[in-house]
């Protein structure tokens, strides 16, 4: 058994994360969703008959400071003295596909607030919850349109933007604390809203890989940009 906090976890990725965790085992699992009353698919799996997890559904929308810290009372709470194993940043944005000619202010500094600054507030808010657990797992969900050595070209910059700079603040996160695991993770081309319908996995797909490579990191995979398959990314 161990603890886990997925945030966005309403739909997509992070969703199919909750879903998979309550499966697989015994875990305490908190469901972050900015939305509760309207998460139905969560509501639904927090009343399956089949699941064996224990399923705590959290108000946290990543671009408010104060959800955050009320998020993270409450997990405090319901964890009683034990810390939180497992923080997955799952919660993320895409609001344009511009270029560097095309895109707008607004586009930019929407995308990095959900994208670089809710990941940061998220992981320095939990950080006391994560440093007394058995795991001390921070997994950052990247992509890889956000790396310079797969080179997508110009195409969805503010987001590919947003996400190399959340690349470089897990970096800083495993070199100031090297006790901790902080890592990327890209979970390949899955089809959900950001995705779209031709995207290349299932999120069943994308989920089960990275629970994987979540579940099995240790601390020399601190400040790495992983796949949801385990393999190394180029920066
Ligand atoms: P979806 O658009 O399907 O889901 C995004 C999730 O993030 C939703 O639960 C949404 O909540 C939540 N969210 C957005 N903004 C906030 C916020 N401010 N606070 C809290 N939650 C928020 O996306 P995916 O599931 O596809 O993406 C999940 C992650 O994977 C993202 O970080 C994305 O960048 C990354 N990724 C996805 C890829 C893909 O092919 N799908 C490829 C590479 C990376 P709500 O329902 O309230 O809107």
């Amino acid at each position: 058994m161990s603890t886990w906090l997925v945030t966005g976890a309403s739909r997509g990725i992070g969703f199919e994360l909750v879903r998979q965790l309550l499966h697989s085992a015994d875990h305490i699992v908190f469901a972050a969703c900015r939305t509760p009353h309207t998460a139905f698919a969560l509501h639904a799996l927090s009343v399956a008959s089949d699941t064996h997890g224990t399923l705590h559904i959290v108000q946290m929308d990543v671009t408010d400071e104060e959800s955050i810290a009320a998020a993270e009372e409450e997990v405090e709470y319901i964890l009683n003295g034990s810390g939180l194993d497992f923080l997955i940043n799952n919660a993320g944005i895409s609001v344009a596909n511009d270029s560097p000619n095309t895109l707008s202010s607004k586009a930019l500094t929407t995308t990095i607030l959900a994208n670089v600054v809710g990941p940061a507030l998220v992981t320095r808010a939990f950080i006391p919850l994560i440093e007394h657990s058995n795991h001390k797992v921070i997994a950052n969900i990247s992509t890889a349109l956000a790396s310079i050595g797969i080179d997508y070209g110009g195409q969805h910059s503010s987001y590919s933007i947003s996400k190399a700079a959340l690349n470089m603040l897990t970096y800083k996160q495993a070199k100031e604390r090297p006790d901790l695991i902080p890592f990327v993770i890209d979970p390949g081309w899955v089809k959900t809203d950001m995705g779209g319908k031709e995207a290349a996995l299932e999120p069943h797909e994308s989920a089960a890989g990275i629970l994987n490579v979540v579940s099995g990191a240790t601390l020399q995979d601190a400040g790495r940009f992983i796949d949801y398959k385990g393999e190394i990314v180029p920066w």
